[in-house]
């Protein structure tokens, strides 16, 4: 389009709000013979303030559009009434009453998440939701829609940190990871964390000098090093191909900010399955990232809308007790959790309590190391109750599912087996 455009002698504008795009555009737009001279290439904070310098252009195009509505880009707009506008996102919608439809007259929606991942153009992957302190109800939101920091620090108990170390060793053991976090002070605890285990993690934030940030993300890059934890920085733009794990460590109120996160490490590699641990119960409020959702209906204006893009809530996806992997109920088949094959039982996933952690943990991993080596375990885990016919597969049933000692006797007794 916009080599059309300036093939007509007509001028392009092109919007961006980060400095690493401005240099990725401008390469590709001389790769794809843009004319250069017709075309204003700019930062929206830098050309705000410059808005009579910049020649009249017939078409204007955004990135990350779902910012548009911000008074920067606004002032830009509208000083150009005539040029067609297009605006470019992965995630047309905002935070709060006013979305899209306030500036664009339509949408065309792309292919969806699904569709790219059975193409090949990203990696497909597993979400895991293990259980932790996180308290939703502590969680307030802010002037900018999402949660304010005070109110994250107080849902996201301060024994998350080790926690989060442990997770990554369990279920991505090795993998480069991101690790997103709502506050400097948090982000260097992970970070210190998991260096003390032995995996090498940087923390880097807005405060983080560029030469500090670039060398952290070459190292990264490198594989130099494992785990990168930053604070609001890899949301949008930022070019880090290999990551193969998401550590979501904070909630958000923000569905682009929840896609940003957790899209992170689709970039496809041969064999690739992107593993995605959420902290902090964000696929409660939003789905699985590669939900179907209705994006003619999310850019018109009205109240909050990010839940009712969920297609089915809490229904749709089952957390696994043993592994913690958050599946589709339709994965589960035979009542067997699709990743470690443990029987999982499809009801909407429960509000996580505030369980002895260390302990938990310990019993479930016991369990796990007993149905391995059970036979009688292992065929109970298939039975209803009504197929069990001695003590001990009663025994090895209440045992599985964690019943009381008085089941197993109440049972036995109704079923004349004693
Ligand atoms: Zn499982």
């Amino acid at each position: 389009m916009a080599r059309r455009t300036t093939l007509r002698k007509n001028r392009v504008l092109f919007l961006v709000h980060r400095k690493e795009i401005l240099d990725q555009t401008i390469t590709t737009f001389k790769k794809q013979n843009v004319d250069l001279n017709l075309t204003t290439f700019g930062m929206v904070q830098t050309l705000t303030r410059h808005i009579q310098d910049i020649p009249v252009p017939k078409l204007i195009i955004v990135d990350e559009g779902h910012r548009a509505l911000a008074k920067s880009y606004q002032r830009i707009l509208k000083q150009f009434p005539k040029a067609i506008v297009l605006l470019f996102t992965a995630t047309p919608h905002r935070t709060g009453r006013m979305q899209l439809d306030q500036i664009a007259d339509d949408i065309i929606v792309g292919q969806s998440i699904h569709e790219l991942t059975d193409k090949g153009f990203l990696a497909p992957f597993r979400y895991f939701q293990p259980p932790n302190d996180f308290d939703p109800k502590l969680l307030k939101r802010g002037s900018t829609g999402d949660f304010t920091n005070e109110s994250m620090e107080q849902a996201m108990s301060t024994k998350i940190f080790g926690h989060i170390v442990k997770q990554y060793k369990r279920i991505a053991s090795g993998m480069q990871a991101v690790v997103y976090t709502y506050s400097i002070d948090s982000a260097i605890k992970i970070a210190n964390e998991f260096n003390s285990e032995g995996i090498s993690a940087v923390e880097v934030d807005g405060t983080t000098s560029k030469e500090k940030r670039d060398l952290a993300v070459r190292k990264f890059r490198e594989q130099k090093i494992k785990i990168l934890v930053n604070v609001n920085l890899f949301t949008e733009g930022v070019d880090l191909p290999n990551v193969d794990c998401v550590i979501m460590a904070r909630p958000t109120a923000s569905l682009a900010l929840y896609l940003q996160f957790s899209m992170r490490c689709l970039n496809p590699r041969k064999g690739k399955t992107a593993i995605i641990i959420d902290h902090a119960n964000n696929f409660k409020t939003f789905g699985y990232p590669d939900d179907d959702r209705d994006w003619k209906q999310a850019i018109k204006s009205g109240k909050q809308k990010s839940k009712s893009l969920l297609t089915d809530p809490g229904l749709a996806i089952v957390t696994c007790d043993y592994c913690f992997a958050v599946v589709k109920a339709s994965e589960v088949k035979d009542g067997k959790c699709p990743i470690c094959g443990k029987p999982i039982k499809v009801h909407k996933a429960k509000p996580v309590s505030d369980v002895d952690l260390v302990e938990a943990t310990k019993d479930r991993q016991n369990l796990i190391h007993e149905i391995v080596h059970s036979n009688l375990l292992k065929e109970v885990a298939n039975k209803n109750v009504s197929e069990l016919h001695t003590i001990k597969e009663l025994q090895a049933y209440g045992k599985l599912h964690g019943y009381k000692k008085g089941w197993c006797y109440y049972v036995a007794k109704r079923k004349g087996i004693i």
